[in-house]
């Protein structure tokens, strides 16, 4: 039962570290996998990160830039899915809670576009 435990974590403040590391994927933001963004999430980093980095004359700048664009969707997605969590687990035993449900289409997840987002 708890070999395989899922821990719902809440958003680090900064992904930043002296300057010059950057966090990106999990390691920035773990996710549950309650809303099948994590990966997703990841990857939108990555491309946001090279093209923060390549705008920018420092890498303290890129990794500024970086962050500032990606820091609210990202714990945006983490908080959702932790709430879907909740959701699934609810008290209506005929829906099991998926009345509640949200998924990427009704949060407007696939409106974004990390190769044009502004950094
Ligand atoms: C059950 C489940 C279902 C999911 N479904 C979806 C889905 O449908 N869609 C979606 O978008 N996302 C989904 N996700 C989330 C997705 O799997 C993660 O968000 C994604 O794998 C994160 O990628 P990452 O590269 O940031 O981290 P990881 O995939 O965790 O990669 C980190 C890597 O670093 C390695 N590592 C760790 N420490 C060290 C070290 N010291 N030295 C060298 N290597 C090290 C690890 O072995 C690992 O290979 C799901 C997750 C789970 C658990």
């Amino acid at each position: 039962m708890y070999k395989w435990a899922l821990n719902a974590r809440t958003a680090l403040d900064s992904w930043i570290i002296d300057d010059n590391v950057t966090l990106i994927g999990d390691a920035a933001h773990a996710m549950t996998p309650f809303l099948g963004h994590g990966a997703a999430c990841g990857i939108e980093d990555a491309v946001v990160l090279a093209r923060a980095l390549k705008a920018s004359d420092t890498i303290a700048e890129g990794l500024k830039r970086y962050q500032d664009a990606r820091h609210e969707r990202a714990t945006f997605i983490q908080g959702e899915s932790n709430n879907n969590a909740d959701r699934m687990q609810g008290q209506d035993t005929s829906l099991f809670g998926l009345g509640e449900m949200k998924d990427e289409e009704s949060l407007g997840l696939f409106e974004y576009d990390p190769r044009t987002v502004e950094v």
